[in-house]
């Protein structure tokens, strides 16, 4: 039995220090261990009010959430809340959506806000920091894991600029799923213990087209080891604080790259070519499973290379290298699918200007950069090759698969579906005229399946005569293609469905959608209407094709 200390002051910002003495009520919350570096080790602020601001020589600022009608908790990960050191009983209880909902915190708990700047859409954009993102401590597990709590949507703080701090259902269940989806496909990515509706309207213009409307409130708790982003470390040299970006990278490794070991310099070296190397290894990983972030600004991009900030992001159906969700970005799709290793690498050079100061020459910045794309050109490749069943990734491979993609996107062809098909055909290939329905329904467009169908036919003999003479086998070349090619990913109109049914108040679907996710290579019947392509209702509704940053 442990306590759960009561946010009373609603409306308004209470630091946490003033948090510690309110009421205290007895709960069934298990006792969590926390150590809250970020605060201890960093300066923080020296205002505690709300009052939006600049914030300086200071990495986080004091803030609480602010409570809400009625927190409600509609979802869960298992895994996630059993990681952190929860129990089925805690989970139950009122006080966890007390906590996860922002009207309550636990003994130990000690909320703020980070401050950070950016690089949004290719411009310096100031100070950002955590609007409407509080963390609310860093928990140490039984495993000795150091895992960070923190809410989004839990209300203003010093960094909400205009807006309310607050996250809308729709985006909540999408962060939500999404978090969990990736985890399961074994992409890095920071994971989501709750999902809790807040019994409170939030107003938002979804397409910034002057329709703004009320929409339910929800707040997600997501977690990390660490949160830390790029823009963490851009705010500090943006504004010349070398002093404080020095003592803020040195305490990044020492807490979040605790293995490095050598010389503080050795150390910073080795620690910026990690974040290089970390960084292409997920962009990979996008790539792989046809994932558009939709919104890679620097504040983005964490420092642990996990996938972090779901917004508008998306899912490909069709192959289309140029496809983005945003809409925000549509008329320079500047973070479309394919486009995304680069803008990676120039986030990374973003991070190595602001980290400049700390290094006696460009040199070891330059090589981290280049290991980025050597890492990236080698796992790519590897990646790639091993999604068409190849075991080797040499000239006549780079050609077929080149040629491959370029079928795909003129054929409009389903990413995800294809390669799943693939996987499927055996070492005897029917007759050429009934080669393409070995794929099942994987096209979307007739006119584009009558011109290059018959390319792609051709094609998928010749891959099979390279892949048949390598030797491997059926069983062999379907169990190593299916565990790089998910049978199942959270596509947009999935989200959807998931989410109009939510806002009925009926979260069966998010529930569902959170258990096929957590096998997305393995085949489950009873789940066969998840993985089909997206349906022809879906091409232009929004929230399945189409999304905002508004959120
Ligand atoms: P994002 O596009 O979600 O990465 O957010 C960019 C910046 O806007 C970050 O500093 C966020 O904290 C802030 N922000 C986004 N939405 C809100 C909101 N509803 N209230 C306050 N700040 C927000
Ligand atoms: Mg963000």
């Amino acid at each position: 039995m442990f306590r759960v200390i009561a946010l009373g002051a609603p409306q308004h910002l209470v630091p946490y220090h003033a948090v510690a003495s309110m009421t205290d009520l007895i709960t069934n919350v298990s006792a969590l261990t926390f150590d809250n570096r970020f605060v201890s080790d960093l300066p923080g602020d020296t205002e505690t009010s709300e009052r939006r601001r600049q914030v300086l020589g200071a990495c986080w600022s004091a803030v609480a959430p602010t409570p809400v009608a009625a927190p409600h908790l509609m979802a869960y990960a298992h895994e996630v809340a059993v990681m952190v050191g929860f129990t089925e009983v805690d989970v139950a209880s009122q006080q966890f959506a007390d906590v996860f909902g922002g009207n309550a915190l636990l003994p130990g708990m000690q909320p703020y806000a980070a401050c950070y700047g950016g690089h949004q859409f290719g411009n310096w954009a100031g100070q950002l920091g955590d609007g409407r993102a509080m963390s609310l401590g860093e928990v140490v597990n039984a495993r000795g894991e150091r895992w960070e709590l923190q809410l989004k949507g839990a209300g203003p703080t010093p960094y909400s600029r205009t807006a309310d701090g607050r996250a809308v259902l729709r985006s909540s269940i999408r962060e939500f799923l999404c978090s969990e989806a990736m985890y399961h496909l074994g992409v890095p990515t920071t994971r989501a213990l709750s999902l809790v509706t807040t019994g409170e309207p939030v107003l938002r213009d979804m397409f910034y087209n002057g329709n703004a409307r009320d929409e339910p409130g929800a707040i997600v708790c997501r977690v990390a080891p660490s949160f830390i982003r790029f823009g963490n470390f851009e705010i500090l040299a943006a504004r010349n604080d070398i002093a404080l970006l020095t003592q803020f990278v040195d305490f990044t490794i020492a807490r979040d790259f605790p293995h490095l070991t050598g010389t503080v310099s050795e150390r910073r070296v080795a620690w910026f070519t990690a974040v290089c190397e970390t960084t292409a290894v997920m962009i990979v990983h996008w790539m792989r499973v046809g994932f558009v972030h939709g919104v890679m600004n620097t504040d983005n991009m964490s420092i642990l290379g996990l996938t972090i900030d779901y917004g508008p992001y998306g899912w490909l159906d069709n192959f289309d290298p140029t496809w983005t969700p945003n809409t925000t970005d549509a008329s320079s799709r500047r973070y479309r699918f394919g486009q995304q290793p680069a803008v990676a690498q120039w986030n990374l050079m973003r991070l190595a200007d602001a980290l400049r100061p700390l290094f006696d020459s460009t040199a070891p910045l330059q090589d981290a950069l280049a290991r980025y794309h050597a890492v990236y050109t080698a796992q790519h490749d590897a990646m790639t090759a091993t999604k068409f069943g190849f075991l080797a990734s040499g000239d006549v491979e780079q050609t077929l698969i080149r040629e491959a993609f370029t079928l795909l996107f003129d054929a409009n062809v389903d990413y995800t579906l294809f390669f799943r098909a693939l996987g499927e055909i055996s070492d005897a290939l029917p007759e050429l005229s009934s080669t393409l329905l070995l794929l099942g329904d994987v096209f979307y467009d007739e006119s584009a399946l009558l011109a290059h169908g018959d390319a792609l036919a051709e094609w998928m003999v010749r891959w099979h005569v390279h892949i048949v003479h390598g030797g491997e086998g059926f069983a062999a070349r379907r169990a190593r293609m299916h565990a790089v090619n998910p049978r199942y990913v959270l596509r947009n109109y999935l989200a959807q469905q998931a989410i109009d049914l939510a806002t009925t108040g009926d979260a069966s679907m998010v529930q569902t959608l959170l258990e096929v996710m957590r096998h997305p290579y393995e085949d489950q019947p009873q789940y066969a209407q998840f993985a089909a392509k997206r349906p022809e209702w879906a091409m232009n509704k929004a929230g399945c094709s189409m999304l905002s940053c508004s959120s």
